[in-house]
């Protein structure tokens, strides 16, 4: 069942978010060869804490195999979900950091992949053209309109340079929880209710070098790609508000 919001709950949510953005731009340029991922989850922990929020993402899951950090951290191969690790971050390594913070009850949701150091071409052209599958999905967004116009332009954005795009983990709506309905797939598939007024959605594509397919590892988080390509992912948080859409998150500059 899909929870609206009133206006009140949309400028709660749109304070977590412009909270979860700053952070993004603190955070963003300590991601550099030899810094371990645990480390890059304790400073955001701080850092969140510091800020007067809770991180949304730390305790989130089955009580047996909760969430155990601020971030999730999927370096390479690896989707989403990753967990925070003693692992250091190595050269040419493309890095998808994902946050959350509830910030009075209101929870906002972003990502973004870090390229640290010197990639590959390849890697670039892939983070490249998985951010502007974002972008392509933000433009389609259009209130009363459908959702799944927001799902054909992800897609039709990363098909025309033949990537695999994940179509078992979505984008969802988000305010009162990490995950809520509707669904907000990276290919025009599923419910396709309308963007009505009071709609806070996640819009995240996870698109890859090689197929789509992706596997759970044994931690029980950590998403990788099946063939072992690169994967890339980007996320913003919009809102459907007085009639018009407006992206809560900001845009990170790397
Ligand atoms: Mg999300």
């Amino acid at each position: 069942m899909i929870r609206l919001k009133n206006e009140k709950q949309i400028d709660g949510i749109r304070k977590s978010c412009k909270l979860l953005s700053a952070m993004f731009r603190e955070i963003t340029p300590l991601v550099k060869p030899g810094v371990s991922t645990l480390d890059l989850d304790h400073w955001a922990l701080r850092w969140i804490k510091a800020a007067g929020g809770k991180p949304a993402f730390l305790g989130y899951g089955d009580r047996d195999n909760p969430f155990p950090g601020a971030l999730c951290i999927s370096i390479n191969e690896e989707v989403i979900h990753g967990i925070p690790s003693k692992r250091r971050i190595a050269e040419g390594d493309l890095v998808s950091l994902d946050s959350g913070i509830n910030l009075n009850g209101f929870i906002s949701d972003q990502a973004v992949t870090v390229e640290a150091g010197r990639v590959s071409a390849a890697a670039h052209a892939l983070n490249a053209a998985t951010r502007e599958c974002l972008s392509a999905g933000l433009r389609a967004a259009k209130a009363g309109e459908r959702l799944l116009r927001i799902s054909r332009a992800v897609e039709e954005r990363a098909r025309q340079d033949g990537y695999g795009i994940v179509t078992r983990y979505c984008g969802h709506g988000v305010g009162f929880e990490v995950h809520e309905d509707p669904q907000v797939p990276n290919v025009p598939k599923g419910p396709n209710p309308r963007l009505n007024n009071g709609l806070v959605i996640a819009v995240e594509p996870m698109i890859t070098a090689g197929k789509g397919d992706v596997r759970l590892l044994d931690d029980g988080w950590t998403v990788v790609t099946s063939d072992g390509r690169l994967a890339a992912h980007w996320e913003h948080t919009l809102a459907v508000c007085g009639g018009a859409v407006e992206v809560l998150t900001e845009e990170i500059a790397l």
